[in-house]
């Protein structure tokens, strides 16, 4: 299962070293309530409320991408919004089911849509549901291979599901896009060092650390450093 990163929030699994959205090193000890600021405590309570709301809401429309080509879709939700009349964010809620369906189509049609398959994947990262998040992200990356957002965001949903060699993968698909690509090099000594692998965590941050002195990722590379 996974658990919140102290600093940022994100989702991160259990096995993770560091934070690949802030570099925060995760120690071993459980998360402390005390030693988040009050304003990021209500942040968390708030936004897993939401989280858990749109979930079951997206649960009980769908099954995942295997129901992408269901005609259907669009009858299910309407019978949803029969049953949660009175709910005054029903509205939005339909608006969603309504979105989803619709980008389903479209990625059924045509495996190229990309911006289809991103939007399906920002949809499923926002709930929690990494697992379908990460095969749409996956999706947008096969049908435009030199889109580093659709890379990002693979290596980010990966990560959270603890797959790490696909985490790494995507990193390095985004280095052979942009090889300066700083974050990209500090993310891949994040989930190397998240792999157990510190020496070639080490190697890849001393590397970004020489040669990026300016750069903000190399400070927090610096900083990582001293906590691997
Ligand atoms: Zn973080």
């Amino acid at each position: 299962m996974s658990m919140k990163c102290t600093e940022c929030g994100t989702d991160i699994p259990q096995n993770a070293k560091f934070c690949v959205s802030c570099g925060a090193p995760v120690g071993g000890d459980a998360p402390t309530r005390q030693s988040q600021p009050k304003r990021q405590q209500w942040l968390y309570i708030v936004s897993a409320l939401v989280v858990v709301a749109a979930a079951i809401i997206i649960y009980s429309v769908s099954s995942g991408p295997e129901t992408a080509t269901d005609p259907h879709a669009g009858m299910n939700m309407q019978g949803m919004g029969g049953q949660a009349s009175g709910d005054p964010s029903q509205g939005a809620m339909g608006g969603i089911m309504r979105e989803l369906a619709a980008l389903k189509e479209r990625v059924a049609k045509d495996s190229t849509d990309a911006p289809a398959f991103m939007r399906l994947g920002d949809l499923y990262f926002q709930i929690g549901r990494f697992e379908q998040a990460l095969g749409y992200y996956s999706g947008a990356a096969r049908a435009n291979t030199a889109s580093p957002e659709a890379w990002t965001q693979v290596m980010h949903s990966a990560f959270q599901l603890g797959k790490f060699q696909t985490a790494l993968d995507a990193c390095d698909q985004m280095l052979g896009i942009n090889s300066d690509d700083t974050e990209a090099m500090y993310n891949k000594g994040a989930i190397l060092a998240s792999m157990g692998n510190r020496e070639e965590a080490r190697k890849v941050w001393e590397t970004l650390v020489s040669q990026y002195p300016d750069d903000p990722e190399s400070q927090r590379a610096a900083e990582s450093l001293k906590q691997l």
